[in-house]
C-alpha cells in the first residue's frame, strides 16, 4: 500500500546542498521536508576555511567538529613543489552523517528515503514517489521542489554547458611514512593526482586521468592506478617505500557540466544537481554551501513575494552561470601552467578551449544598472555598478550604497569633503573613503 503526504516544500538527496538549504529555510521559519538517502560510498575530500565559514554560519557544530585543524598542503605543478595553505580533510559519509545531525537539532524535518521518481503536473504540482528503509511506498506531494540529488540528478532540460567527461581512481594505503598530516596535488603525464597522508601511515591517492588512459590498460583500474602512481616522483617520496595497498581502487566519473532549469517558478536545482565544477579546484563542497545560501533568499521570494519572483529565478540562474564559468577559467588557467606534457591527450584536451564553454557577457565599462540583489533575506531588484570582471554587479564597498554615493557626487556641491559625504550617506569618512576609490578606480567618480 502506498502512503501519500503533503509537504509546501521537498528538498531531494541528502548531501551538503540539501542539508545546508534545509537549515537556512528553518532558520528563516520556513519547515523543509528532506527526502534523502545518505551517500552510498565512502569518499575523501579536502574542503577550505570558506566551506567551515559556511557550516558555523548555519551553526553546523556537529560538522564543525570533524573538522579539528587544517591539514599541510604541498603542489607539485609543471615542475615547482609549494607548500600552500591548508586544507581540511573529510571522510564524505561521515562529515554528511553530522550535516543530517546538525539538520536534525535544527528542527528540520527528515525522512531517509529513496526517491524513485519525480512527476511535474503543472506549477505548484510535485509528486514524489519514494521507498523507506523497509520497502515501503509512499507519494509525497509537494508545492516546491528542490532537486539536490548530486550529479547523478535527473535533468529538467538539457544541459546548458558540459565539459568532456574525466575519470578519478582513488585507492587506500597502509605503510606509508608517519609524520605530518599532509595533503598533496602531483602533475604527471597521463593527468594530475590529489592525496591524503596521515599521522598513522595511512594514505589515499587519487588520480585524475583521461578516459582513454584506463582503456589503455583494459578497463584494469587497479593496473592504471598502479602505472599511476609510478609517474608521481613527489607522491613517492612523501609517502617513502613500505606502502601497501589496502583495498582496491575505487571509481568515480568527473564532468564539469551546468545543467539547464536551474530555477523554475516552483523549484529549483542546487549543488552538483545545478551544476559541477572540476574537482581540481576543489570547490564542490563550497558550491554546495554558497550555493544553499543563495538558494534559500530565492525560495522565499518565489514563495512569498510573487511581484519579485522574475527577479529571484534571473538571480539564481545568472549567479549558477557566472560561477560555473569562473570555476572553468580558474580550472583552464591552473592546467595551462602545466605545459611539459603538450601532447599527451590528457592535457591537449584540456587546453582546448573548455573556457568557451560558457560565454558570460563581460560590461567593458562601469556602469549603474538595476539587478536582483539578496536584501533582508529575499531578492529584489536594485541599482548596483556594473563593472569590468563584476557582470552581476557591486552595490556595497564597505557598507557604503555605490550608486547612493554615485548620486551623491554627480547631485551635490562640487568637490564635497568626506565629511559631507560621510553625513549624506550615514557612514564613516574611512569606509566612504575605500567606496570613492572603488568608484575612482572604476572611471564612475
Ligand atoms: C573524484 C571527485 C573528487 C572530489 N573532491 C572534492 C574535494 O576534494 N573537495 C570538494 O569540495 N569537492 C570535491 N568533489 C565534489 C563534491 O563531491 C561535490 O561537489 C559535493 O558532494 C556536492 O554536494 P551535493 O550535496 O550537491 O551532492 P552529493 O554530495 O552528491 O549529495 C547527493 C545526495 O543525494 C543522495 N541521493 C542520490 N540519489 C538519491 C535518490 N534517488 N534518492 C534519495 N537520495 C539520493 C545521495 O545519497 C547524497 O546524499 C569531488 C568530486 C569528485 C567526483
Amino acid at each position: 500500500m502506498t502512503t501519500t503526504t503533503v509537504s509546501p516544500i521537498a528538498l531531494l538527496g541528502a548531501g551538503p546542498a540539501a542539508l545546508a538549504l534545509a537549515i537556512a529555510l528553518r532558520r528563516a521559519g520556513l519547515q523543509p521536508l528532506v527526502l534523502g538517502r545518505p551517500r552510498p560510498r565512502p569518499a575523501t575530500e579536502g574542503l577550505s576555511w570558506r566551506v567551515a565559514q559556511g557550516f558555523e554560519q548555519l551553526g553546523c557544530r556537529t560538522a564543525l567538529s570533524l573538522l579539528k585543524a587544517p591539514w599541510r598542503r604541498v603542489s607539485a605543478w609543471a615542475g615547482t613543489t609549494v607548500e600552500m595553505n591548508g586544507e581540511f580533510v573529510v571522510e564524505r559519509q561521515a562529515l554528511d552523517a553530522a550535516l543530517w545531525e546538525d539538520a536534525r537539532r535544527a528542527g528540520v524535518a527528515l525522512q531517509p528515503a529513496l526517491v524513485r521518481e519525480v512527476e511535474h503536473r503543472g506549477e505548484g504540482g510535485w509528486r514524489i514517489h519514494w521507498e523507506d528503509a523497509r520497502g515501503g511506498s509512499h507519494v509525497t506531494r509537494a508545492g516546491f521542489v528542490v532537486e539536490s540529488r548530486g550529479r547523478g540528478a535527473p535533468k529538467w532540460a538539457a544541459d546548458q554547458a558540459a565539459a568532456a567527461p574525466r575519470v578519478a581512481l582513488c585507492r587506500a594505503f597502509t605503510g606509508a611514512r608517519r609524520g605530518r598530516r599532509t595533503t598533496f596535488t602531483e602533475s604527471f603525464e597521463h593527468g594530475w593526482a590529489w592525496g591524503t597522508l596521515d599521522a598513522a601511515g595511512a594514505a589515499q591517492v587519487q588520480l585524475v586521468l583521461h578516459p582513454d588512459t584506463l582503456k589503455a590498460h583494459g578497463g584494469d583500474v587497479d593496473a592504471a592506478h598502479a602505472a599511476g602512481m609510478h609517474q608521481l616522483p613527489m607522491c613517492t617520496a612523501l609517502l617513502g617505500p613500505s606502502l601497501q595497498p589496502a583495498g582496491g581502487t575505487a571509481v568515480r566519473g568527473i564532468q564539469a557540466v551546468l545543467r539547464g532549469g536551474t530555477c523554475l517558478e516552483d523549484g529549483l536545482r542546487l549543488g552538483d544537481a545545478a551544476y559541477g565544477s572540476d574537482p581540481l579546484s576543489g570547490h564542490g563542497m563550497f558550491e554546495a554551501v554558497s550555493g544553499a545560501l543563495a538558494a534559500a533568499p530565492t525560495l522565499r521570494t518565489l514563495l512569498e513575494r510573487p511581484a519579485d519572483a522574475q527577479a529571484a529565478r534571473e538571480f539564481y540562474a545568472a549567479r549558477a552561470r557566472e560561477v560555473f564559468a569562473q570555476r572553468l577559467q580558474a580550472a583552464r588557467a591552473h592546467y595551462a601552467g602545466e605545459t611539459r606534457w603538450p601532447h599527451a591527450p590528457f592535457w591537449q584536451a584540456l587546453q582546448a578551449g573548455a573556457a568557451a564553454l560558457v560565454p558570460v557577457a563581460q560590461p567593458q565599462a562601469a556602469a549603474i544598472a538595476a539587478r536582483p540583489v539578496v536584501e533582508n533575506g529575499f531578492i529584489v531588484r536594485r541599482r548596483v555598478v556594473l563593472a569590468p570582471g563584476h557582470p552581476r554587479g557591486v552595490r556595497f564597498i564597505d557598507g557604503v550604497d555605490l550608486p547612493a554615493l554615485h548620486d551623491a557626487l554627480r547631485g551635490g556641491a562640487p568637490d564635497p569633503s568626506m565629511e559631507t559625504l560621510a553625513a549624506q550617506l550615514h557612514q564613516p569618512p574611512g569606509a566612504v573613503h575605500g567606496a570613492l576609490r572603488w568608484l575612482q578606480a572604476q572611471r564612475l567618480a
